[in-house]
């Protein structure tokens, strides 16, 4: 009987550096913490890349897709824009967006009502998408790739701080009194930058 054959199998760093407002700190990814197989126990077997996870036992390909998170920029008849002050981390004292994360088999549209009745108690009418834009997501230690779809939107109703624990209040903003730093997300402000908030209105879209 041959002797079995171990060897040291690099997978992916664990850890990436990432540059931050407040420095550097280390990034751990989905990716990087797949070491065996959720199916069989096998190890992963070589490669440079991050993504896919490969068996190198039973071939199992697990593709590391982005999250994809859904946002509404929501205009009030008078030129001012909803924003939210977060009551959490990641961000937690910045301003963003009524949104959140899709779930599985659900519309995008339907994610975001979903979403901004959670945090805001209101319904949305006028649904305009606007762009996408790529994301980190930093919850409990490991960083997500995120895809976040940002649309327009008008509510139903008067918005209110309906889920306290992640809203900490809503302000509503003209686009001159807002700064970027004070932004919650990298691609909140790179949505916001892209577009001309100040003369933006439903009916010139
Ligand atoms: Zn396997």
């Amino acid at each position: 009987m041959l002797p079995r054959v171990t060897e040291v199998r690099k997978v992916p760093k664990a850890v990436i550096f990432l540059f931050c407002g407040n420095g550097i700190r280390l990034a751990v990814y989905p990716s990087n913490l797949f070491v065996r197989c959720p199916r069989c126990g096998g190890p992963r077997a070589l490669s440079k890349a991050p993504s896919p996870f490969v068996c190198a036992d039973c071939g199992l390909r697990y593709y590391f897709n982005p999250s994809v998170a859904v946002a509404a920029f929501i205009q009030r008849s008078d030129g001012r824009w909803l924003f939210i002050r977060r009551a959490k981390e990641p961000s937690k004292g910045l301003l963003s967006v009524a949104g959140g994360f899709v779930e599985i088999g659900e519309k995008a549209e339907a994610a975001l009502a979903r979403e901004v009745f959670e945090e805001i108690g209101v319904g949305v009418q006028d649904l305009r998408f606007l762009e996408s834009q790529p994301n980190q997501y930093d919850y409990l230690g490991v960083t997500y790739p995120v895809l976040d779809l940002y649309f327009l939107a008008r509510t139903i109703g008067n918005p209110h701080c309906a889920q306290p624990e992640e809203v900490a209040g809503i302000e509503w903003r003209l686009p001159s009194e807002i700064r970027l730093e004070d932004l919650a997300f990298q691609s909140l402000r790179a949505a916001w930058t892209n577009h001309d908030f100040t003369f933006f209105t439903f009916q010139a879209i």
